[in-house]
This record gives structure tokens, sequence and C-alpha cells, in this order.
């Protein structure tokens, strides 16, 4: 799987081309929907392995890595949230869901056994032929210097995601300049 600084990047960078903002947003608000919220959504699907390190038994890319809880998580949390940040519930549903999704899409590409994507329905793993991710051994260990590729990978991927975004960004706000 990609470590949570993938996931968390890629959040940050798919709530920038979603409708998360109000005009009168302040700016702490903003900070709070556009930054903090789509980082905790794409990455909160692997906070499975707490139960897994407390219990021992293995929890890590299990129900978090379903469509159905993806689903369910999105409802719930849209509607916990929906008011606070004056959005329509049916609305933040949908981002949530995207944003939630996207941790998926990241794992579905990556090195590995895949992920439970229609649990409960089959317990079968689904991974994609086409991998765009190295997978990181976790059995190595915390500190294992194999860990270094899927890091270096990912921390380009970073990189680039984010300059590729603000460079799309500066070209829409002055489409004649040449940047
Ligand atoms: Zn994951």
């Amino acid at each position: 799987m990609p470590s949570p600084l993938a996931h968390a990047v890629s959040g940050y960078v798919f709530a920038k081309f979603l409708p998360l903002t109000q005009p009168r947003t302040s700016r702490r608000r903003r900070w709070e929907i556009l930054c903090l919220y789509p980082v905790f959504v794409a990455t909160v699907a692997d906070l499975d392995f707490i139960p897994q390190i407390i219990t021992g038994k293995s929890f890590h890319r299990g129900l978090t890595h379903s469509l159905i809880f993806t689903l369910g998580f999105s409802l719930i949390l849209a509607f916990i949230l929906h008011n606070r940040w004056q959005f329509s519930y049916k609305q933040l549903a949908w981002i949530t869901f995207i944003l939630y999704g996207s941790h998926l899409v990241l794992d579905f590409f990556t090195e590995g056994r895949g992920i439970p994507l229609l649990y409960p329905f089959t317990e079968n793993f689904f991974v994609s032929s086409i991998t765009l991710f190295p997978g990181v051994h976790h059995s190595r260990g915390l500190w294992h210097y194999s860990h270094l590729i899927p890091i270096s990978f990912e921390l380009v991927y970073s990189v680039l995601l984010v300059w590729g975004v603000r460079w799309w960004r500066l070209v829409k706000a002055n489409p004649r300049r040449n940047i």
C-alpha cells in the first residue's frame, strides 16, 4: 500500500478540484475544509492498523477498504458536518465519498494482495494488473532499508502532484501568460 504520505497528498490535491468552499468562508474554516478534512478522509482507512496492533489479529486492509464502508462512512460524516460547514448533505456526502475513494484507488493500483473492495458480498481481494505504486513490506519491520524505494517513489509522486496542480492553477488564473 502507499504510505499515509501519498494518500494525504492525493486527498489534499483532489480537494482542489471539488466544490468545497462557500464565498463567505472564514480563513480558519477554509483551512479546516480544504486541508484538514481531505487529508483526514483520504488517510483514515489505514487507521485499521490500530486494532491490529492491539489485538494481534489481521484487520489491516479489511472492512475499511471496501466500497460499502466508504459509502457508510461518507453518509455518516456528511450528516455530522454538513450543517457546521453549511453544505447540502448530498454534496458533502459525495465529496467525502470521492476523497475516501481516492484511498481505495491508490491501494488498488499498488503492488500487493489488493483490497476487499466488495466485502461483505465477497471476501476476494481486488488488485489492478497495472502497478502504479511499489508496495511496502511491513513484515520486514518498520526501519528496513527496502522501504526507501516506495518512500522515494511517493516523495516524487507527491512533489509532482502538488507542483502540477500549482502550475495548472497559475495557468488557469493567467491564461495568456507563458508560465
Ligand atoms: Zn489503505
